[in-house]
């Protein structure tokens, strides 16, 4: 069964819909974004910035992504070493891995969190670490809807 993950959801068509609203520049005096706008791909990267449209669209849809074969960076919890598991990303769309700090985050809280007032925490403010119980927060993070 498919727990749909609301807030995230809800968030997303409010961003949708900013970007249709602002697609007509041709009447705004808002100026064109330049082209030597340096594009985030990191999630990471965007805990705590104010982004542009441009830089949020981006992140949302060309994240930098680990592949099948990426090699995640272990950490020592308790006496076992754990690392994040790539089947995670395929089982939560709105999770995004960040190589800067090596951790997993919910990529709509990260880009809305802001604008919806959300009670922030792992997974928004700092990466998904704890990999030994990644399942439950994962599934803890689902419910906040
Ligand atoms: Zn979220």
């Amino acid at each position: 069964m498919v727990v749909i993950h609301l807030l995230c959801f809800q968030t997303h068509l409010f961003f949708i819909c900013d970007v249709k609203g602002s697609g007509d520049t041709q009447h705004t005096a808002k100026p064109s974004v330049s082209a030597l706008e340096i594009l985030p791909t990191d999630i990471g990267d965007a805990v705590g910035q104010t982004l542009s449209n441009n830089a949020k669209n981006h992140l949302l849809t060309k994240h930098w992504k680990p592949s099948e074969s990426f090699n995640f960076p272990t950490r020592k919890q308790g006496s076992k070493v754990r690392k994040f598991q790539h089947r995670w990303l395929s089982s939560h769309p709105w999770l995004a891995y960040s190589k800067n700090k090596q951790g997993a985050f919910c990529k709509w809280c990260v880009l809305f969190a802001k604008e919806v007032d959300l009670e922030l925490g792992q997974l928004v403010t700092s990466p998904l670490h704890e990999f030994a119980k990644g399942a439950d927060y994962l599934a803890e993070h689902e419910k906040l809807a």
